[in-house]
């Protein structure tokens, strides 16, 4: 019944796995719809399948989780019993099976408390748990990479607005994560100094798309930022992944973190539809020395209800033509008020 319907394929020409997973077509959509006020979401839907005691469309029940809740996804798009009996396809085609390890990441109990509105406790626990997740995935010999992430908003096609994130642990490393190992390995091995160091040198230097900075990490508007309100944040210090960050630095990662959170929302006064990502350093044996931990924010939003759109030049050329200037996007986010518009006691 899976036939087809659930591999990796080879792209020859891109040179990278495409993963499909059409068997996944008949997951629960529970989306909202664009600009939906939080303010609307209650702490607890009964139908929603990552509410505590719920059942989820596998048939399993929720625990009445009270902080994290971490659990194998029920419609994985890799997973350990993706089919093996593939029908092999003629050269230069090329085909395996999509293994690997599919989570979703509950970040609280709470329906409508997003990672911006959270007290930082609690977004600590988040990274906590981001850092035992990553810890014992790299430890598995089939997994060569752990991808992170968190897609928010309908506007990113959110299937349920229970905050929450994804691990997917492939057997393969995505493009973007070969790309940047390769660029950090190649500056290495050219000036003997860290790509993503030089990075944080240039824009502290500049300064006028730093939004946030405390003493172990940084959030900035890259000055080579494809999406106009893109952003990135990271500890100064260099670490492959974030299992390695101190505490000390789990604290200054996630305050710059929701800092940034917070200004999104508070940008047009709306919950921030975001693609979120954790860019890590592949789990294999290779030294990933240059490789320096971040996360990076891709906002599809170029105004409350402006899409940008990906076309001819993204989708066809690959490269991106943004419409907006990096340092006034930059500025735009500096000027809104650090505290949370919810949050904000009425006078
Ligand atoms: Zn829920
Ligand atoms: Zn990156």
């Amino acid at each position: 019944m899976f036939e087809g319907r659930w591999e990796q394929r080879w792209h020859p020409l891109r040179e990278e796995w495409v993963i499909i997973a059409a068997h996944r077509q008949d997951r629960p959509w529970t989306g909202e719809t664009l600009g939906d006020e939080p303010a609307g979401v209650p702490d607890f839907v009964a139908d929603c399948y990552l509410c505590p005691g719920n059942l989820r469309s596998s048939g399993q029940r929720n625990p009445r989780y009270e902080s994290t809740f971490v659990f194998d996804n029920d419609h994985p798009c890799v997973g350990p019993d993706a089919p093996t009996n593939l029908s092999i396809p003629a050269e230069p085609y090329r085909v395996r099976p999509a293994t690997g390890v599919s989570r979703v990441v509950c970040f609280s109990p709470r329906h409508d408390l997003t990672l911006a509105e959270m007290e930082s406790m609690a977004a600590q626990e988040v990274m906590g748990t981001w850092q035992k997740e990553f810890r014992d995935l790299a430890r598995r010999p089939d997994v060569a990479h752990v991808l992170m992430f968190e897609n928010k908003g309908k506007a990113v096609g959110v299937s349920n607005p229970h905050p929450h994130g994804q691990i997917y642990a492939t057997d393969f490393v995505f493009k973007t994560i070969a790309n940047e190992v390769a660029a950090s390995a190649r500056y290495r091995a050219n000036s003997g100094r860290i790509l993503f160091v030089g990075i944080l040198e240039a824009e502290a230097a500049d300064g006028r798309r730093i939004l946030y900075e405390n003493d172990t990490a940084v959030a900035f508007v890259p000055y080579f930022a494809r999406y106009a309100y893109e952003v990135i944040v990271a500890p100064k210090r260099t670490h492959p992944s974030i299992a390695s960050l101190s505490d000390a630095e789990v604290v200054d990662f996630t305050a710059a973190l929701q800092h940034v959170l917070v200004k999104f929302d508070n940008l047009w006064r709306m919950s921030f539809p975001y693609v979120m990502l954790l860019h890590q350093a592949p789990t294999d044996e290779n030294d990933y020395g240059a490789f320096h931990f971040h996360a990076e924010f891709h906002p599809p939003l170029r105004k409350p209800n402006l899409l940008k759109y990906l076309a001819g030049p993204e989708v066809g050329g690959g490269n991106f033509l943004s419409d907006t200037v990096p340092e006034e996007k930059a500025a735009e986010l500096r000027a809104v008020p650090d505290v949370h518009y919810r949050h904000v006691p009425e006078r």
